[in-house]
């Protein structure tokens, strides 16, 4: 076997991100690999909805007794909103520091306004979203979160039920559940593939001019985002489990390529399943609990995100915002945040509700989001990382609270990794 392919998967995924990087720089966007990128991505987007809604479905019925599901629905959303909060302070405190959006012309000609982006009209919006009128048009239009209402529902309901009704419904998911995730690991046989195309995609379609008159904003973001996924989240991590979060980010690093490389939190999550079970030690029971629903409610990245970018936004338009006016967008953030989808760019959508909340509706705000979507892309490869990231953490602490033992995992993770 050709040495490449003997090295751990973490490692071939990280030199196809290089290489896919590298081929875009000297060639460009190149058809045929934008394919294939279309492909994989088609590939991995097929077993989403069956992916949760068999996971939470078998996840949630075999937790038999409602008050363990209650735990861990509590310790779950607590963890999320925890999480989401530092992530926004740590956005709303840089941003006021280096203020990125000082002395920035206001662009012309590039006004985005709300209506021609699909936005959810308000904050009960968000909330009503949760319940579908219909689950199967729910699934088939990729409303995760409708799914993952029904889908808990449902669990909970085969968990309450007794006799061999509830012993037939609980195998079946169960057994479509575990078929579900062999199709998952036959996919991620061609993440490195998928990985390369979709970087070469990503890199050959970015245009970079108008990257200058915002560098200043984006490396806000960057640095707000880097100090959320590796000083505050390592440091929860270790703080609640006592483990070395080493263990813990080398077990999800192909989760972490596969969400750089797609941008999407939901497209990510069969990848981001698979490392969480297999390499960092969650059991089923929590890691179907807690992924499906992290990937489309906990964003850290696209909470930070909010904040960060409607400050700009602010600063850029001499707008003075008081402590007032900050909280409302620290919470409209984390609002912003729990409703946004988990596919490319949909974080940047939600801004207009954050600046809906402080009034900031006029054409100059909104000629500022058209040019922060002209530079969306790295930003959301990046925020999309953090937003798994913290959804593992969450799974992490959570399985270590119900006592289980992530060390095995780990120990193994270390052995497998290689070179
Ligand atoms: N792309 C992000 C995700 O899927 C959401 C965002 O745009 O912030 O997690």
């Amino acid at each position: 076997m050709p040495r490449v392919l003997r090295l751990a998967l973490h490692w071939q995924v990280l030199i196809a991100m290089v290489l896919g990087a590298v081929f875009a720089s000297f060639f460009g966007s190149v058809g045929p690999l934008n394919q294939v990128a279309e492909v994989f991505l088609r590939l991995l987007r097929m077993i989403i909805v069956p992916l949760i809604f068999t996971s939470i479905v078998s996840g949630v019925a075999g937790i038999a007794d409602g008050k363990s599901l209650g735990r861990l629905g509590v310790k779950t959303l607590s963890f999320y909103v925890l999480s989401s909060f530092l992530a926004i302070v740590a956005g709303l405190v840089l941003t006021n520091i280096i203020r990125p959006g000082d002395g920035l012309e206001t662009p012309s000609g590039v006004e985005v306004t709300p209506d021609s982006l699909e936005t959810p009209g308000s904050v009960a919006d968000i909330v009503m979203r949760l319940i579908p009128t219909n689950p199967v048009q729910a699934a088939s239009e990729f409303d995760i979160l409708g799914l993952i209402f029904f889908s808990i529902f449902l669990g909970a309901v085969i968990a309450a039920m007794e006799g061999s009704a509830s012993e037939t419904l609980r195998t079946f998911f169960d057994a479509a559940f575990e078929a579900m995730m062999r199709m998952t690991q036959v996919i991620i046989k061609l993440l490195p593939i998928g990985v390369f195309a979709l970087i070469a995609r990503a890199v050959g379609e970015m245009g970079f001019d108008v990257f200058e008159q915002v560098g200043k904003y984006m490396v806000t973001i960057a640095i707000g985002l880097t100090f959320h996924a590796f000083v505050t989240l390592p440091l929860v991590y270790f703080v609640l489990t006592r483990r070395n979060p080493i263990h813990h980010y080398r077990a999800i690093s192909p989760a972490m390529a596969m969400a750089f490389s797609t941008s999407s939190s939901a497209a990510t999550l069969p990848v981001t399943m698979t490392s969480v079970q297999e390499n960092a030690g969650v059991s089923k029971k929590v890691s179907t609990f807690v992924l499906p629903m992290g990937a489309t409610v906990n964003m850290d990245g696209t909470a930070l995100y909010e904040c960060a970018g409607v400050l700009f936004i602010a600063q850029a338009l001499s707008v003075g915002l008081d402590f007032q006016q900050q909280v409302v967008v620290v919470l409209t953030a984390l609002l912003a945040s729990v409703g946004a989808a988990a596919v490319p760019s949909a974080g940047l959508v939600m801004i207009f509700i954050v600046l809906e909340a402080i009034g900031l509706t006029n054409p100059a705000a909104y000629a500022l989001v058209g040019l922060m979507l002209a530079v969306d892309r790295p930003l959301d490869m990046y925020r999309t990382v953090v937003n798994i990231t913290s959804d593992t953490i969450c799974a992490a602490v959570v399985a270590h609270s119900e006592g289980e033992d992530l060390g095995a995992a780990a120990q193994q993770s270390k052995a497998e990794s290689g070179p």
